[in-house]
């Protein structure tokens, strides 16, 4: 039993889209997983062995104590009835109360499929009188992180202060060494430099040292404004 399901296209999406809120979220004594959908593979300098390696590194880093992978094709994400069936089935099986989905505007088409799967096997999780295991379950609310192969400014619906799990999420990011260090330029601003200077936007855009930014497709309900910032 989970109360918040990451799912995300590859191995590395789920840090970069919300490494801070999944500290944020274990700090608060919630129960986490993240489920990726594909391996990931391949990559220029990865392999099944080490984005494995590096999946159960960055795993660890962040403390994260549930973590699958649906097994679907990489570049070839498609939301099929089968793909989305057996995803419904993991949702049942975990029953969170939020998920979370990539942001649904992206170049990446394993992305924008991703975001359709999810949103469609949210929907059939609920459903009775199927042949689907385990129990009905629908999660409450489904939350957009930005994990977007895009160079625009996103819109968010709001950011999370991320400030004290920066560290954690960078070094998170950083254990996926084949994706972000190995042949990539060295020469300042680096893809890590990047990420850093778009947390310190995010964090600006709120009034703190770092931030991440989300999106909702509805409302976003507050029972009084203790919580904003
Ligand atoms: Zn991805």
């Amino acid at each position: 039993m989970l109360d918040v399901l990451v799912i995300a296209p590859h191995p590395d999406d789920a840090e970069l889209g919300m490494g801070g809120a999944i500290c944020n979220f274990l700090a608060a004594g919630k129960r986490v997983g993240i489920l990726d959908l594909t391996s990931g593979e391949p990559t220029p300098h990865g392999s099944l062995e080490i984005r494995a390696r590096e999946t159960a590194a960055a795993t660890k880093i962040l403390g994260v104590e549930w973590r699958e992978n649906l097994g679907l094709p990489n570049r070839s994400v498609e939301p099929t009835l089968e793909a989305r069936a057996k995803l419904a089935g993991v949702i049942r099986r975990t029953k969170p109360r939020w998920l979370f989905a990539p942001y649904w505007v992206d170049a990446h088409p394993d992305h924008v499929a991703a975001t359709e799967l999810i949103e469609a096997a949210r929907f059939w999780a609920k459903l009775s009188k199927t042949d689907m295991p385990g129990e009905p379950h629908h999660p409450q609310r489904v939350f957009y992180y930005y994990c977007v192969h895009l160079r625009v400014v996103a819109q968010p619906a709001f950011v999370l202060d991320i400030t004290p799990y920066w560290e954690k999420k960078l070094a998170s990011i950083s254990a996926y060494e084949s994706q972000f260090i190995t042949g990539r330029s060295t020469e300042s601003p680096t893809a890590l430099d990047r990420l850093r200077d778009q947390a310190a936007y995010w964090g600006w855009s709120i009034g703190t040292k770092y931030g991440e930014p989300f999106a909702l497709r509805e409302a976003h309900g507050v029972t009084g404004f203790d919580e904003v910032i």
